[in-house]
């Protein structure tokens, strides 16, 4: 820690601070360059030692997310603390905000990490999402059945890059998907034949001004994020109503930092909310190089308390995750013209691992 003003809400953390980083992935890696550029220290806490984030950051805990001693020690060290990773225990995070501010706050994160919470919140705050109903219990089946089919059976908690999640086609179907799952508490949302998948990230300061990168288009493969093409190339009246929702949710958050909403564009262009993340986001790497201001240098500057950069984009762009052995390929991306190369440096490779990213930078073809 460097000085007590930086605990001050409001005050920015003065360059040389210490920022606090809980996850050790890339994410957290892409965060700790942005904070090294901006003159701050990263110290990332992870129980992995070979962490990307480690790679590139001043001071590291490597220790289980359960471990609260050294969880005060880390917070102890550091002026802020932020996360790249939803699932810290509560009684880590309870520690460490006794000590020093988290931003985004443990009540947004609490929120994102369990789908039942989650779609509650946007419910209340008049927000679509596909119709859903919670299975905690195996007596919650038949109720949840009426939403309708085809459905998709999801864990509450602990879900990621469709992990957790089972399509479900009739109601003879659902009690052995929820076998398939573990029996862990879990939601039933409908099928949602989408035109699309969207989403945005918004940056949210502790003075409440929000400022959010255009609309992309999402591409899974596999479940996992294939491409992001920025700009969209929806109508502009539903970009701005998505934008506008973000906005909302960032607000009724409360949160400091970043947030990134997946939505479902509907065939009647309706916007349905998937999920929400308060981190930066796969679908934002292409910041990096197609605006001035990366989704990294701007969740920084939230979580610092700094004034948000502009999200403008210099130029359209397309990313591309490298998955795998995708990620071989890095000579020849190394020579394309207009291709910016960016790899995390994990030692091992495995199907469906997120080993790198490409963006393809074109010229803006509207501002
Ligand atoms: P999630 O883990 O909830 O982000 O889901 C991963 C991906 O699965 C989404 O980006 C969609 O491509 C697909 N998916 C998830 N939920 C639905 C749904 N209700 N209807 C249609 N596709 C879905």
């Amino acid at each position: 820690m460097t000085n007590g003003t930086s605990r001050t809400p409001g005050t920015p953390l003065p360059p040389g601070s210490t920022i606090g980083i809980l996850g050790g992935g890339q994410l957290g890696q892409m965060a700790a360059l942005a904070a090294a550029a901006l003159g701050y220290r990263c110290h990332v806490f992870s129980p992995d030692a070979d962490a990307p984030a480690k790679e590139v950051s001043a001071a590291q805990t490597t220790a289980p997310y359960e471990d609260r001693d050294a969880a005060r020690a880390f917070a102890d060290a550091v002026d802020v603390v932020t996360f790249e990773f939803e699932n810290v225990p509560d009684e880590t995070l309870a520690v460490i905000a006794e000590a020093v501010p988290v931003r985004p706050s443990v009540d947004a994160l609490h929120i994102s990490q369990d789908r039942v919470i989650e779609k509650t919140f946007l419910a209340d705050n008049g927000i679509g999402t596909a119709p859903w109903a919670p299975v905690a219990t195996a007596t919650d089946l038949d109720a949840a059945a009426a939403i309708g089919f085809p459905a998709i059976l999801k864990t509450a908690r602990f879900g990621y890059d469709g992990k957790g999640q089972v399509r479900v086609n009739a109601a003879g179907d659902l009690a052995a998907a929820w076998t398939e799952i573990g029996k862990a508490p879990a939601v039933l949302e409908g099928f949602v034949d989408f035109e699309r998948e969207i989403s945005v990230i918004v940056a949210r300061s502790p003075g409440g001004a929000t400022r959010s990168y255009v609309p992309v288009d999402n591409v899974h493969r596999d479940h996992i994020l294939f491409t992001t093409t920025a700009p969209s190339t929806i109508a502009d009246d539903i970009a701005g109503k998505a934008q506008g929702i973000a906005d909302r949710i960032a607000g009724a958050l409360d949160l400091i930092g970043l947030l990134a909403v997946e939505m479902f564009i509907t065939r009647d262009g309706d916007i349905l909310v998937n999920e929400i993340a308060p981190r930066p986001h796969n679908s934002g790497h292409w910041t990096m190089d197609a605006c001035a201001v990366s989704q990294f240098e701007q969740f920084i500057r939230a979580v610092a308390g700094l004034p948000l950069g502009d999200p403008a984009r210099h130029s359209d762009a397309v990313m591309t995750n490298l998955i795998g052995d995708e990620a071989d390929q890095w000579l020849d991306l190394m020579k394309e013209d207009g291709a910016c190369l960016h790899l995390y440096g994990k030692a091992e490779s495995r199907p469906g691992r997120k080993m790198g990213h490409v963006n393809r930078l074109s010229p803006l073809l509207s501002p």
